[in-house]
């Protein structure tokens, strides 16, 4: 799924120059109002043709776009392998897995979760949140009783592969939080519905060996994801905090709200956070967004040149597309 990571399945995809400049995103059919557009497109975050294909089977078979975030996101978070996302996630310092995650539709309704502990799937907690409590956002303990109450089952979260890379860890305890090829990532995942309807999700095990209690971008609503099905979404990937300084994902949506296409509003999110930390600061800084819009335009820049996304839609069935990039 990411460059960030070090982890064979993961290695970088080294798609040509022309892929790379030639597709930076793809244009379908734009239409009005609520009218029927008949062709789904997925994106999600990362190397993530798995997550994309079983959300495809949702969008193929004429299913919500909600649905299919949510079957999307849970597929890396069942995965031991992955150690960003869920079980197999790394930990944090003191060698707990804490997990964040969200979820919204096209009607803006969303539901959160941060710092839960002892359960694989927050982004199915998440949406309980959304549907079933009139909160937004419940953390910790609460989450962790809340996901009880529905049925969802305790587990441990932390493999032995992961407790072994925090105990090497531990030799240096060196906790760098810029670009560590490794130590961040997440599946922001966004879905355009056969019927034209927009939702997103976003989940992750946050920044390894994170301080204990620290949330990033993920489960916040407005930096890691944002939906208007007015207008488009947006979710982030990389150091969670540059995000939220920025409200990133937000950001990019009402960029796109005031005419800007899914590229030139993840370009101008990007070149505001770097104008902000400095050119010299901002380039250890991983940071990718990646935006749909509800034409089913796709868009994607990031901070440095590891990032790639997964896109699938009648024509491209899980195709791994290199982000362009503001550093080389
Ligand atoms: N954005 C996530 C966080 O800051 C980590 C990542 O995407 O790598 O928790």
């Amino acid at each position: 799924m990411s460059a960030f990571k070090s982890t064979g399945r993961r290695k970088f995809l080294k798609l040509s120059a022309l892929a790379a400049t030639a597709i930076p995103f793809f244009r379908f059919r734009t239409v009005p109002g609520n009218s029927k557009i008949g062709s789904p497109v997925l994106v999600s975050t990362w190397r993530n043709t798995d997550a994309n294909a079983a959300a495809w089977k949702v969008l193929s078979s004429n299913g919500h776009a909600l649905d299919a975030v949510e079957q999307g996101a849970r597929v890396p978070e069942a995965n031991p392998k992955d150690t960003s996302v869920g079980y197999g996630g790394l930990p944090d310092r003191e060698g707990i897995v804490t997990l964040d995650a969200c979820i919204m539709d096209e009607k803006s309704n969303c539901g959160s979760v941060a710092f839960v502990q002892g359960f694989k799937h927050p982004v199915s907690i998440a949406r309980m949140v959304m549907e079933k409590t009139p909160h937004v956002m419940l953390v910790g303990r609460g989450a962790e009783q809340f996901a009880a109450s529905q049925g969802f089952k305790r587990e441990n979260l932390l493999t032995k592969e992961s407790e072994r890379a925090w105990k090497e860890w531990l030799k240096k305890s060196e906790y760098k939080p810029y670009h560590n090829p490794g130590q961040h990532d997440t599946i922001g995942i966004l879905a355009l519905d056969g019927n034209g309807n927009l939702s997103g999700a976003c989940t992750t095990s946050g920044m390894a060996y994170k301080m204990h209690g620290r949330v990033g971008d993920s489960p916040i609503i407005g930096a890691g994801l944002y939906v208007d099905g007015e207008v488009g979404a947006a979710t982030a990937t990389g150091v969670g905090e540059e995000m939220i300084r920025i409200a990133g994902s937000h950001t990019i949506v009402e960029l796109m709200r005031n005419g800007r296409s899914p590229q030139e509003a993840c370009e101008e999110a990007i070149k505001r956070l770097i104008s902000k930390r400095g050119e010299e600061k901002a380039r250890e800084l991983s940071v990718a967004f990646l935006a749909l819009s509800r034409s089913g335009e796709v868009g994607a820049y990031s901070t440095n040149n590891v990032f790639e996304y997964t896109i699938s839609s009648p024509d491209h069935q899980h195709v791994v597309i290199k982000s362009p990039s503001y550093f080389n």
